[in-house]
């Protein structure tokens, strides 16, 4: 705007804005005018009263290079009054319209993260499925043919009766053993029947005894923890929990160490935990060694937690680890008390 201009424009509206009005503007603030009786659209019209709006316009330096000035009706100003709550208002609407469509993108995203760690879970179960059904088809052929044959040189020969006996009871355990885990791959329950958790543990200690001293392994444990805790699950399948966990926290100290048994009750519940003074997992390593197949040894199978915890849930209990690098690990079956 030069000079020039905003003398003419003072001039134009000179005639009807009061003089203090003008010079509010000129000082720098925004000004408006009283009721003014305007020219009318028309001749012979009455005239429609009028307000002026004045707005310094103000250079980088921050002085007022002029003023402009705006007339309009009287009811036009509070109409731009009402476009601006309007305005206001729809920013508002939109920001939270944009607030709740970034949160849902988010939550979106994470669900499907979730679901895709899931269905990758699942691929593992179905791939161990088949893997399984495989595996026992190979094995219980086999055994049937080592039963039989074993039966035959029993009668054939007197002398070897009580070792064909062996061969025939250690072959009708494996094929039992086979058909549970091919009973698991098909995700059925096992038989339901209930065990004694405390003389499972007892005799699963009995078994390793020569190992753990073997391996130079103290074992501590008191006897009454051993003693009989009735829970829903078979006493073969509780055998195999404990061997699953006593044998890992073995081969989590290869130079030797402590292994702990510990015993809980609370609220219908029984506790064990074992513990060991082993190498040891991080974070990172818990969390992987809930997928089936994941193992760190090189004759590992990867499923011996995996089946566990099947087993253990089976009998409506969980399997808690809690483990420390460099200190060692504990995992705890819980049973429901079986009534
Ligand atoms: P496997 O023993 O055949 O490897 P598991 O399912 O029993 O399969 O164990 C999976 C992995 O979890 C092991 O390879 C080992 O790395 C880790 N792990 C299990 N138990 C322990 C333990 N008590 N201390 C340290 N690491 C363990
Ligand atoms: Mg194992």
């Amino acid at each position: 705007l030069s000079l020039d201009s905003f003398n003419l424009q003072y001039c134009q509206i000179g005639l009807v804005v009061d003089e203090p009005e003008l010079d509010r503007a000129l000082s720098g603030t925004l000004a408006v005018s009283a009721h003014i009786a305007g020219d009318g659209p028309g001749t012979g019209a009455a005239p429609e009263p009028v307000q002026v709006a004045l707005a310094p316009v103000l250079t980088d330096s921050g002085s007022v290079a002029g003023v402009v000035a705006i007339e309009a009706r009287v009811d036009y100003l509070p109409v731009l009054g009402d476009f601006q709550r309007s305005l206001a208002l729809i920013t508002i609407v939109i920001l939270i319209a944009m607030a709740v469509l970034a949160a849902l993108v988010v939550r979106t995203a994470w669900s499907s993260a979730r679901l895709e760690h899931r269905l990758s879970r699942a691929e593992n179960l179905a791939a161990m499925g088949r893997l399984t059904a495989t595996l026992a088809h190979e094995i219980k052929n086999p055994l049937a043919i080592i039963r039989g044959s074993a039966a035959r040189l029993g009668k054939l020969e007197p002398e070897a009766q009580r070792m064909s006996e062996f061969v025939i009871e250690e072959v009708d355990r494996l094929t039992h053993t086979v058909g549970r885990y091919l009973t698991f791959a098909r995700g059925e329950e096992v038989s339901g029947d209930a065990g004694d958790a405390g003389a499972a543990l007892r005799s699963t200690l009995d078994l390793l005894e020569g190992e753990l001293r073997a391996r130079a392994v103290t074992l501590a444990v008191n006897d009454a923890d051993l003693a009989a805790a009735e829970v829903s699950l078979d006493s073969e399948s509780l055998k195999q929990v404990y061997l699953n966990l006593i044998l890992n926290a073995v081969e989590a100290m290869p130079g030797g160490g402590t292994l702990t048994i510990e015993r809980a009750e609370r609220g219908g519940q029984v506790y064990f935990s074992i513990a060991d003074t082993g190498a040891g997992m991080s974070r990172e390593m818990l969390e992987k060694i809930r997928n089936p197949f994941f193992t760190t040894k090189a004759q590992g199978s990867g499923l011996g937690l995996f089946l566990t915890r099947r087993l253990v849930q089976s009998a409506g209990g969980t399997l808690e680890i809690s483990s420390e690098p460099g200190r060692g690990t504990r995992c705890t079956v819980r049973f429901p008390k079986h009534r």
